[in-house]
């Protein structure tokens, strides 16, 4: 892909894909019994939460919100508008949300106090990446896939200026090296 190049590769898609399926055992485990709502957010998410839903045995149902964040493209500002709402109400369902990075953080708390309103019967969350070097509001996570250093990461969802989120690994752009010397 143009410009694809510039990423180096933090992790590949056979390790993506080998994680998934054992978040997607345990996930399997913890909800035994239930029905769950599966709660994606827009549009990052999206890839992995198709593919986590095909590794969880058990009945479900899936949602989409979209959310956008008020800032420059590259940080987070902690001020948050839904853009596209859940399309049933979540009160009294077991409701799985389903991040694909939580970096300050900011963007889940606004999400989780939001989706707590609703009263739904229980509230957990899943994050592909987290990186807690970040963290300005801690947010219980449930199911965190890769802990990973603070890089800006692209691909399997993730973009840089809508781009290059059809990467099927996750990478990052190197920052430039300092002259020797
Ligand atoms: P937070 O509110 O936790 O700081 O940021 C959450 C949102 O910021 C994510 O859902 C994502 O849209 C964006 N974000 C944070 N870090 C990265 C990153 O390294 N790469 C990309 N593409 N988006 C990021």
């Amino acid at each position: 892909m143009e410009g694809a190049d510039r990423f180096q590769m933090l992790i590949p898609e056979d390790r993506i894909q080998a994680r998934i399926a054992e978040m997607g055992r345990q996930i399997t485990q913890d909800f035994q019994g239930r029905d769950l709502v599966v709660v994606g957010v827009l549009k990052g998410a999206i890839f992995f939460l198709t593919d986590l839903v095909r590794r969880i045995d058990l009945p479900l149902a899936m949602d989409f919100l979209g959310l956008s964040s008020y800032g420059d493209a590259t940080e987070s500002s902690g001020v948050v508008r839904i853009t596209q709402d859940l399309s049933r109400p979540i009160v009294d369902q077991d409701v799985l949300v389903v991040e694909d990075i939580v970096d300050t953080g900011l963007t889940l708390a606004f999400l989780r106090e939001n989706l707590l309103a609703r009263r739904p019967r229980s509230l957990r969350i899943c994050t592909l990446l987290h990186k807690p070097s970040n963290t300005l509001r801690e947010v219980p996570l449930d199911y965190v896939g890769f802990t990973i250093e603070n890089r800006f990461v692209v691909g399997y969802g993730l973009d840089y200026e809508q781009r290059y989120r059809n990467l099927p690994y996750i990478g990052y752009l190197p920052l430039p090296q300092a002259p020797a010397g």
